[in-house]
């Protein structure tokens, strides 16, 4: 299986069938400092690409952005993040 790629500055999980049960999107859930959508997710994907980017906050502080953007475990799921947290913003 190939490993699939989102467009860039997007985080891929957000449309996967696995966002809620995934050891990566946990991790990249507990970098960001969000809740997490399970506590014990089961499943490890295949070949995660996790993109980190330094970015320059006001005030000369500095952010780390993390997101999924290939996977080969990817299962498409239109909307699935937003349809276990209804009403919040997705997170970018
Ligand atoms: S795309 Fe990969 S890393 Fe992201 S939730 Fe799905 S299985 Fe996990």
């Amino acid at each position: 299986m190939g490993v699939w790629r989102g467009l860039a500055g997007m985080c891929i999980c957000v449309d996967c069938r696995w966002v809620d049960r995934c050891q990566a999107y946990h991790a990249v859930e507990r970098q960001h400092a969000v809740p997490h959508l399970c506590a014990h997710p089961d499943i490890q994907p295949d070949q995660p690409r996790i993109h980190v980017q330094v970015l320059d906050l006001p005030d000369g502080a500095v952010g780390v952005e993390w997101d999924v953007r290939a996977c080969a475990s990817f299962l498409v799921d239109p909307g699935r993040w937003q349809r276990l947290r209804p009403g919040e913003p997705l997170p970018v």
